[in-house]
This record gives C-alpha cells, sequence and structure tokens, in this order.
C-alpha cells in the first residue's frame, strides 16, 4: 500500500490522519520581542498578514521582529503608590503626616491603618 491510499474509517470516528502527511500551506516563523525580554515565535502562513504585535505570555505586547513599528503610543508610566500619594497630597502634608507618625512611634503607640491602637489578641483557650 503505497502512503497516498485512501484511509478509510467510520463516521463520526476519531481521525487517525496524522500530520506527516498532511501539507500545510507554506508557513514562515516570525518572531516577536517582548519587552520583558521575551521571544514569542508564531508560524504565519505565507499568505497571512502578520500581525505587528502580539500578546506576549507575560502580557506584554510583543513587537514583530524586523517589521515596521506600530505607530508609536504615547507610553503612559505605569502609576506608582508614590504618584497616586503624590496625586492627593503635597510634600507638606507629608511632613506633617510623617511628623505624627514619628511621634507616635515614638511615644511607642501602635496605630493600625484603620486607626485604631491595636490591641494584643488574645488567643482563645480550648
Ligand atoms: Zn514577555
Amino acid at each position: 500500500m503505497s502512503d497516498g491510499a485512501l484511509r478509510g474509517s467510520r463516521l463520526g470516528a476519531t481521525s487517525y490522519e496524522t500530520d506527516h502527511h498532511v501539507e500545510f500551506a507554506p508557513r514562515q516563523p516570525v518572531s516577536y520581542d517582548c519587552p520583558n525580554g521575551h521571544v514569542t515565535t508564531m508560524p504565519f502562513s505565507l499568505e497571512a498578514e502578520v500581525p505587528l504585535v502580539w500578546e506576549c505570555r507575560c502580557g506584554s505586547e510583543a513587537l514583530l521582529r524586523d517589521g515596521d513599528r506600530p505607530e508609536p503610543k504615547a507610553v503612559k508610566p505605569a502609576r506608582t503608590h508614590w504618584d497616586m500619594l503624590m496625586e492627593r497630597r503635597t510634600t507638606d502634608d507629608l511632613e506633617v503626616l510623617l511628623k505624627e507618625r514619628l511621634d507616635l512611634l515614638r511615644s511607642n503607640e501602635v496605630i493600625t491603618s484603620a486607626g485604631r491602637t491595636s490591641a494584643p489578641r488574645r488567643k482563645k483557650t480550648a
């Protein structure tokens, strides 16, 4: 029996066809570089339109290697906790808060984030 022989199978049965005899459309490996140093290589059909960006496994946008760069987006730097703090407070505010906290620390009073004085937890006795 030659390789090209027809293979029969019942309707609805699992296909026993393997990839070995399937002719794929001509493909090209396309590499994407993510800003975190990951490289993703995807096979694309030569006829397929290759996307300029690919979502990396880490969630970042990986750029097509050697490709036309997409319009450089105005990259918004991630807001840090510090940035958010500075949107609500001025340095003067913070100086005051810092002094308050330091005074409290020095007076040995521990304040929880809820603003209540923390009491040592009592263990339930069995
Ligand atoms: Zn990545």
